[in-house]
């Protein structure tokens, strides 16, 4: 191994080591550092380079067809070869490693290398200074750009211009742009080659206007035209003989080897991937993905620094992606919206999936929700897709796969809105906007530019797929999946583009909506601050935790209106009660919270009609669709109803109420908020008496439990779980004074996520257990009422 001597250099401040890159500032620090293990290890990687340069050639002129063994074979005359190392991306060069020294003197001494017809290059091994590469910074270039554009922003005017200079700044130029266009001219000529007709179409961030300088390549390699192709080659075959097609085509091609119409797709796109790898130079790490919902090729392209998706069946995309372009075309407001809005939510972490997997949203979902709230300014900025199809003339119509993607193809079609707000009040009101929607418990439709109940979506998937069976005339297609956010495509109307999330992530876009709401508000937005302090979308643009977040309400727990998690009879039975289904919805939580205390923690519980409402306090809560709702003790389902049973609905206030269009009475859903019906609409209440502590050691017990059985997580089995408490009472102490505590849920949902939260007040904690107990009832119950409704447990 070396010595230290080269790489430690004396400093006026002590030493530096120029292998690790760190400075010492004595002797002993010195010492301490050559016997460590990072030095150590580079010490050796840096003596094993260096033989290894002292025992090899630089080998070029090969072709890539020519084979490690017949370089290994035809260097043998100098020397026992040890190793060829090919350069696998271009296959041009290659390194060649002898056992001896001696043996790259005598390589590099014969005057001419003639191997298979090649007229080969033979050089000495170049000589690297072997250094530690220090890391990447953990700051990705995007963030530095944001940096950068920062103190620019705070120079400008308004926030409109701001808006307007994050378009201007972001966008891919127009050197990048055509660099991008000659790659697509690269691939369509070598495509064509191996599938004749065929045709590669860009879509995505590319094309539909919203471009950022990394943003990927997405390319649709459209084979239809190459199937007819084959299978008129096929025909003419079989008539004319073997050997070449009617065109005169050779058909020694790749089509020879497959047959376009009954190959899966990851054997088109393995094919795809080959010929990537091996004919277009500057492409690298091709693989196929090929369990995504749309299956891949992806590959990078290393010159101009970017990374490309090749689908196959993917005509749908290049339609919505012509869409957003009209969008685009027809509202100059829609791009500074899209940049500014893509720009926030990356920095608070709430997109960001370019390939739709996770569980954030990814940018074509969050353009359409941009779009569905502009549909739903008062007036609107943008029409619905409905409304596009009407000034569609008869050659625009298109159909994909059997739906309608019928727009005009020119912005000049559509008339101009009558929304006149600037830039500045739009993003305001997109915050807000959002930041009062019920996801949970609507369908968002940019289609028809309004929501949709989610009870049409609840358990048709079988009746479709029964009454396709029985009359093959109606539509295959299935409902969408339905999640914590509903957001149909615009065209293919069985597709949810967010059913990725999770109701965290949800939760989260909704958070942040909100804080951006309140910071719309303030006077630091809109004003450019005179002391040179960060304002408009500066502070939009900071990542989230650097600024405070606000905090849940400490004692509330709260369970989501989870609808993908519910079985599909409880599906109909809320289908079946229509505007009704939260209230249905929320008598069975009810009834599976009294469960999970009485039956599973054993708690001992006592209905209390405390919380009976006011007349006035009603009455004053008309701004907001939040139900209070009581529930019958013996919790007795309700019958279907078709109305949200008034009786027992009662509407409470909130705060405040700030639909974009100023209208204080109708939600961002359209509905308008419901009066309560004059009577004594009963808030459910129970006392709760707990006599031991259940939620203390209940992971070992059920270990205990569930040792020669399968495993089961925490809350997924409402007869472990009673087993476990059972063990604990049995086994444990009471607790010397009883806990005492009320529990008083209440429904929320219309103008935020459905959900029911459950207020805990502590009565009686003599021995201080209260907030242990919380915190486990905190996660231990929404998981519990899941299993029991996924169980139809509901019932007390
Ligand atoms: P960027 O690449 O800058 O993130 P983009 O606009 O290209 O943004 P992508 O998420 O890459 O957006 O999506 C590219 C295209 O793929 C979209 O324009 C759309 O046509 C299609 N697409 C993406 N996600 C979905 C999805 N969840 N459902 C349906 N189509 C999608
Ligand atoms: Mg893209």
């Amino acid at each position: 191994m070396e010595t230290d001597g080269d790489t430690i250099k004396n400093t006026p401040t002590g030493f530096r080591c120029t292998l690790c890159n760190v400075s010492l500032p004595n002797q002993p620090s010195l010492d301490q550092h050559v016997k460590g293990r990072k030095h150590q290890t580079l010490s050796s990687v840096r003596a094993t380079r260096k033989i290894q340069e002292e025992h090899s050639v630089f080998v070029s002129g090969i072709k890539p067809d020519v084979s490690q063994t017949e370089i290994s074979e035809y260097f043998q005359q100098f020397g026992q070869v040890s190793e060829v190392i090919l350069d696998k991306n271009k296959g041009v060069y290659a390194i060649v490693q002898f056992d001896e020294t001696h043996s790259v003197k005598a390589a590099l001494s014969c005057v001419e290398h003639q191997m298979k017809g090649l007229k080969l290059s033979v050089k000495p091994r170049e000589k690297k200074d072997f250094k530690l590469i220090p890391k990447k910074k953990n700051i990705p270039d995007y963030q530095q750009f944001l940096d950068y554009l920062k103190p620019q922003l705070c120079q400008l005017m308004s926030v409109d211009e701001q808006m307007r200079y994050v378009v201007e700044q972001c966008q891919l130029g127009e050197h990048e742009t055509e660099a991008r266009g000659l790659l697509v001219q690269l691939l369509q000529e070598v495509f064509v080659e191996f599938f004749p007709d065929s045709q590669i179409l860009p879509f995505g961030s590319s094309v539909n206007t919203f471009s950022i300088q990394s943003c990927d390549l997405d390319l649709f390699l459209d084979l239809e035209n190459t199937k007819v192709f084959q299978a008129q080659a096929k025909s003419a075959t079989e008539t004319v003989g073997e050997g070449t097609s009617d065109d005169g085509r050779s058909e020694d091609s790749i089509l020879s080897d497959i047959d376009l119409t009954a190959a899966s797709p990851a054997e088109i796109l393995d094919l795809v991937a080959t010929i990537l790898r091996r004919c277009v130079p500057g492409v690298h790490k091709v693989h196929v993905v090929s369990n995504a919902r749309v299956p891949v090729v992806k590959f990078h392209h290393s010159e101009l620094k970017l990374q490309g998706d090749i689908t196959i069946n993917n005509r749908l995309a290049v339609r919505n992606t012509h869409f957003l372009q009209l969008c685009s075309g027809v509202e100059d407001r829609l791009r500074p919206l899209v940049y500014t809005i893509r720009h926030w939510a990356k920095q608070k972490q709430l997109a960001g999936n370019p390939s739709g997997a996770g569980t954030l949203l990814n940018n074509y979902a969050l353009t359409l929700l941009i779009i569905f709230f502009l549909q739903n300014c008062d007036p609107p900025v943008l029409l619905t897709v409905a409304q596009f199809k009407e000034l569609a003339c008869e050659e625009e119509e298109c159909v994909i796969e059997g739906w309608d993607c019928t727009f005009p193809s020119q912005p000049v079609s559509v008339p101009l809105s009558k929304n006149t707000q600037d830039l500045c009040t739009l993003l305001a009101g997109f915050f807000s906007f959002y930041s009062q929607f019920d996801f949970a418990s609507s369908v968002i439709s940019v289609r028809d530019g309004r929501t949709l109940p989610i009870t049409d979506f609840l358990g048709q998937n079988e009746e479709k797929k029964a009454m396709h069976e029985t009359q093959p005339t109606t539509s295959p297609h299935h409902s969408p999946k339905l999640g914590p956010l509903n957001l149909l495509d615009p065209f293919e109307l069985s597709h949810n583009v967010a059913g990725n999330l999770n109701v965290r992530s949800v939760l989260s876009f909704q958070r942040e909506c909100q804080e951006a709401e309140k910071y719309c508000r303030s006077l630091q937005y809109k004003r450019k601050s005179a002391k040179g302090r960060s304002w408009g979308l500066v502070c939009l643009f900071t990542p989230s935790g650097e600024t405070p977040c606000a905090k849940t309400e400490q004692l509330t727990i709260s369970i989501p209106f989870k609808v993908e998690s519910l079985p599909p009879s409880l599906q109909d039975q809320l289908r079946a009660t229509g505007d009704g289904f939260r209230l249905l919805w929320f008598q069975k939580v009810c009834c599976a919270v009294e469960g999970v205390l009485q039956r599973v923690l054993r708690c001992h519980l006592t209905p209390s009609t405390d919380g009976v409402f006011s007349e006035n306090s009603a009455m004053d809560a008309v701004k907001n669709v939040v139900f209070n709702v009581s529930v019958n003790d013996s919790c007795e389902m309700p019958e279907p109803q078709n109305d949200a049973s008034p009786q027992r609905a009662a509407l409470v206030g909130s705060k405040r109420s700030l639909s974009p269009s100023g209208d204080e009475s109708t939600s961002p859903q359209g509905k308008k908020p419901r009066r309560a019906k004059r009577g004594k609409p009963k808030v459910p209440q129970w006392n709760c008496v707990q006599k031991h502590m259940v939620w203390a050691g209940r992971r070992k017990v059920r270990r205990e439990l569930i040792k020669d059985t399968d495993s089961r997580p925490e809350g997924s089995c409402v007869e472990l779980e009673s087993q476990v408490t059972a063990h604990i009472v049995e086994k444990e102490m009471e607790i010397k004074e009883p806990l005492e505590f009320r529990v008083e849920p209440q429904m929320v949902g219309g103008t935020e996520s459905s959900r029911a939260e459950l207020k805990l007040v502590p009565t009686n904690d003599k021995t201080g257990v209260f907030h242990d107990f919380f915190h486990f009832l905190q996660t231990f119950l929404p998981k519990m009422v899941e299993t029991m409704l996924a169980e139809e447990r509901g019932e007390a």
